[in-house]
């Protein structure tokens, strides 16, 4: 028997699959992360088009085979300019990288995403790759809160420089640093990481730090989610950025 399904939803990933069709992953309020076929995406404009990252009110209906097919969208947001700039497209294709990878399919993350993709069309890309990366991570369990050690326990100093440990795959004080201090946070950089994750991701973009200093943090970002995520990142490991 058929059965329907209405809510929010937002395009993480689009593939083209047969001559018409495209097979969405959406991150969906009501299902979670979840495949669903678009039937002849490219044949007739009467279809129904649903974009990389377009986000909206997704009507779905399941057929034989257990099968999620696309039926009608109220959009919300289409994100359309993500798709014309490389660094802003490589930065959402992160973020949906992370999600499906990280298989976290929470409210929270619903929230942390679509907000992301929307400061993505009037921020800076490495500000807000820098916050996604903290608050996803500490939302999922993965990252430190950059004030105290979470491997020795023990509150940073203030002029304190961070060492990483490729076990946890957290940044740790220097004495639980692991990789020979081949991968440093300095004293600033951790205060900007610290202030980052006790703002909203919209409210840390506010911060104020120079294009140099946020290009190095952004480096360290990438760097250290190499080392900290769950799973291979491959937007990471074939982007445009250098690690
Ligand atoms: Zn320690």
């Amino acid at each position: 028997m058929d059965r329907d399904s209405k809510g929010l939803a937002v395009v993480l990933r689009s593939e083209r699959i047969r001559e018409n069709d495209r097979l969405l992953t959406l991150l969906s309020v009501p299902l979670g992360l979840v495949n669903v076929v678009s039937y002849g995406a490219r044949k007739s404009i009467r279809c129904v088009r649903a974009p990389l990252y377009t986000e909206g009110v997704f009507s779905l209906s399941l057929s034989r085979g257990n099968r999620w097919s696309l039926k009608d969208i109220d959009v919300i947001s289409t994100h359309e300019c993500l798709l014309d700039d490389l660094g802003r497209n490589m930065a959402a294709m992160l973020f949906s990288d992370m999600v499906i990878t990280g298989k976290d399919a929470g409210p929270e993350s619903y929230a942390l995403y679509t907000g992301a993709l929307d400061l993505l069309e009037f921020y800076d890309t490495e500000s807000v790759v820098i916050s996604f990366i903290v608050h996803f991570l500490a939302a999922a369990g993965l990252g430190g809160d950059y004030e105290r050690c979470p491997r020795c326990l023990r509150p940073y100093g203030e002029d304190e420089v961070l060492g990483f440990s490729d076990i946890e795959g957290v940044a740790v004080c220097s004495e639980c640093d692991t990789m020979s201090g081949s991968l440093i946070l300095p004293p600033n950089a951790r205060r900007f990481l610290s202030r980052t994750l006790s703002l909203s991701l919209k409210d840390s973009m506010e911060l104020k730090v120079s294009p140099e200093q946020r290009h190095r943090i952004f480096r360290y970002m990438l760097r250290s989610l190499s080392l900290s995520f769950p799973g291979r990142l491959g937007s990471l490991e074939h982007g445009i950025w250098e690690l």
